[in-house]
């Protein structure tokens, strides 16, 4: 090795800069719209973000506890319990994490031995095929495809998937990008397989709260029968209260899951934000009001963005939950996602983000995920500016 070749490990080359910095930094450089990255550009609940700068201003600056705040820990259990009947020792089943993110990443690299295989649905979130490589471990893609005007996958295509070296099925629902939140039936299927194959399950439930078809659309999966013990169920602040930037997650899991992740995480972050903690403990018993009200104004975001996309000719998969919604570009005679992005962005001045990239087949190819997170106005210019196209 010499200074001048790139330093980069050979499981991480291929993973360069992620495609939401480069949209976002596109959109900044050049001032478009950006419907790319999906954080929302207003606040969370102002008693929340005041208890956190107290929390600064009185002197919660040092260390919390590895595991994080009592307080939080407890809160998430009182969260889970009262939510989905699902009950955690907040002393031995909950660890506090940096993000959601921190919390796949050091669950991956503590379950997944080397060689071993996930099975994920594509398309997937983009830190997940990343994760998977610097474990060492092999993805193993199911597709999701268009059924009914919504996304889903085909049981037959997901148990032949699994093999004798899979390890752990990592499920994210509500879906992020296509908008599916898994039914009762679908995950009965995925429930069946990590059973008869004896896999870890590991769910990515950050869009818990966000779901358009009712409140109590979202199902963990370790609700279902046999799964909990099974099951190692990520969740974060970010979404439910519109604070992407606070990075404070969590995961509920069965003592010996915990154990492995935070031997991991211990050495990534040790810990997470001592204030942040304690506002989000804050938020979690007492702003629920606050998260059903903001699923209410995200679901007539969703009409507004999704009616838009539908009048400007784009076949639209109008998402049963999450920030964000997909479409089709072929009605519009683009040949695929790429494409239609960069005619988006010198046409009409907005930035989104080509699906392909969250796939290993070429099934995503006509497909481009749009953010509806965002003020009224900010969606409405961007609908009008669509008939640019
Ligand atoms: C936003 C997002 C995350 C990241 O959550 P953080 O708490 O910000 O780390 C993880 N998974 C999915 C599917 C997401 O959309």
């Amino acid at each position: 090795m010499t200074l001048e070749n790139d330093p980069l490990v050979a499981r991480m080359q291929g993973f360069g800069t992620t495609v939401f910095a480069e949209m976002t930094a596109l959109a900044i450089r050049t001032g478009a719209i950006n419907l790319g990255q999906g954080f929302p550009d207003t606040d969370g609940p102002a008693t929340m973000l005041e208890t956190a700068a107290a929390a600064i201003m009185g002197g919660a600056n040092q260390y919390p506890p590895g595991p994080g705040l009592p307080e939080l820990r407890e809160a998430v259990a009182a969260q889970r319990a009262d939510r989905y009947g699902l009950t955690y020792d907040p002393a031995e089943e909950i660890l506090v994490t940096v993000g959601a993110t921190e919390a796949i990443a050091a669950a991956i690299l503590a379950l997944v031995e080397t060689g071993e295989e996930v099975v994920v649905f594509e398309p997937y979130y983009d830190s997940y095929a990343a994760i998977i490589a610097l474990a060492g471990g092999v993805r193993r893609p199911v597709t999701l495809r268009p059924d009914g005007g919504r996304f889903t996958f085909d049981p037959e295509e997901l148990r032949a998937a699994v093999t004798p070296r899979t390890r752990v099925l990592l499920l994210n629902s509500p879906h992020n990008p296509t908008g599916t939140v898994f039914t009762r039936e679908e995950l009965e299927v995925v429930a069946d397989v990590c059973r008869e194959h004896d896999l870890i399950a590991v769910t990515d439930e950050v869009y818990e709260y966000l779901t358009y078809d009712g409140p109590a659309a979202h199902v963990p999966l370790a609700t279902l029968p046999g799964m909990r013990e099974r099951t190692v169920a990520i969740s974060s602040a970010g979404k439910t209260f519109s604070v992407t930037g606070w990075k404070i997650g969590w995961t509920t899991a069965p003592p010996r899951f915990v154990r492995a992740v935070q031997t991991v995480k211990q050495f990534v972050t040790f810990t997470a934000s001592a204030p942040y903690q304690r506002a989000v403990a804050y938020a979690l018993r007492e702003e629920g009001k606050w998260a059903e009200d903001l699923r209410v104004a995200l679901r007539a975001k969703r009409d507004r963005l999704s009616d838009g996309l539908a009048a400007a000719g784009l076949t639209t998969f109008r998402p049963q939950g999450t920030y964000f919604a997909q479409v089709d570009v072929r009605p519009l005679g683009f040949g695929d996602g790429r494409e239609f992005v960069t005619a988006l962005h010198e046409r009409a001045g907005i930035v989104a983000i080509p699906t392909q990239v969250f796939y290993d087949s070429d099934a995503g190819d006509p497909y481009v995920r749009f953010a509806f997170c965002k003020r009224d106005e900010v969606i409405d210019e961007a609908v009008e500016r669509l008939h640019r196209l």
